[in-house]
């Protein structure tokens, strides 16, 4: 394990005892692809002609290390979705250099100093790349990967989940697995959990979704059931 990764885990841990549970670095299924970097997972997804990638994690440069055990070149992306702007999901969004960065709309006021993301203790830092704003139900094809934009409020004011090909759905910190269960985030780092809890009905009325990916507690091939309560 690289020293930043213990650093991380072992604050995480001290300081918070919730159950961090990412995805080791590893293929999931056809073409997709989970990337590891501390407590925190980004996912890749290519159909062979196109390849897009879902969050950034944080600004390390042992992303470029994750990316060689899957053997996928960080410059191949040409997409790059942003859940939200917050350093662990949107950090290493510099690696990407051919990549459009997309995000919510929303969540602009998080990158441009607006709104703080900890009221006058933190901002977000900015994007210094170009980047395209998104509204909910927003679709963007990436050659023949449909990416469907999502808009779950509540994490952040633009918390976004993407839809890839109408089954695979990543949500960033909108949720948690626990057990296989959905849960709503930590409150502690939510701006808004009332908002979050309706953002979760919203996906919970999604249909055909097979596969639901959290960014810091896995995943679930069975959404009907991680919704069931
Ligand atoms: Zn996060």
């Amino acid at each position: 394990m690289r020293k930043i990764d213990k650093v991380l885990r072992w604050a995480t841990a001290c300081l918070f005892r919730w159950n961090w549970n990412p995805i080791k670095t590893c293929k999931l299924a056809d073409g997709l692809f989970a990337l590891r970097i501390g407590i925190v997972n980004m996912f890749v997804y290519t159909d062979g002609n196109n390849t897009i990638a879902i969050d950034a994690s944080y600004k390390t440069p042992g992303l470029i290390d994750e990316f060689k055990k899957i053997n996928i070149d960080p410059l191949s992306i040409t997409h790059l979705f942003l859940t939200h702007s917050d350093i662990d999901h949107a950090g290493s969004y510099g690696i990407f250099k051919n990549a459009q960065v997309y995000l919510s709309k929303e969540e602009e006021q998080m990158i441009n100093g607006l709104t703080a993301r900890v009221p006058g203790i933190y901002s977000n830092p900015k994007i210094l790349n170009t980047y395209n704003l998104l509204s909910d139900s927003d679709e963007i094809a990436a050659g023949n990967i449909n990416v469907r934009a999502i808009s779950t409020p509540g994490h952040t004011p633009g918390s976004m989940c993407y839809l890839i090909n109408g089954s695979m759905l990543f949500t960033g910190d909108t949720l948690i697995l626990r057990k296989e269960k959905i849960f709503p985030f930590y409150s502690c780092f939510n701006m808004n959990t009332e908002q979050q809890k309706l953002s979760i009905r919203k996906l919970a009325a999604l249909e055909n979704v097979s596969a639901i990916y959290t960014a810091h507690t896995g995943y679930s091939q069975d959404f009907k059931s991680a919704f069931e309560q």
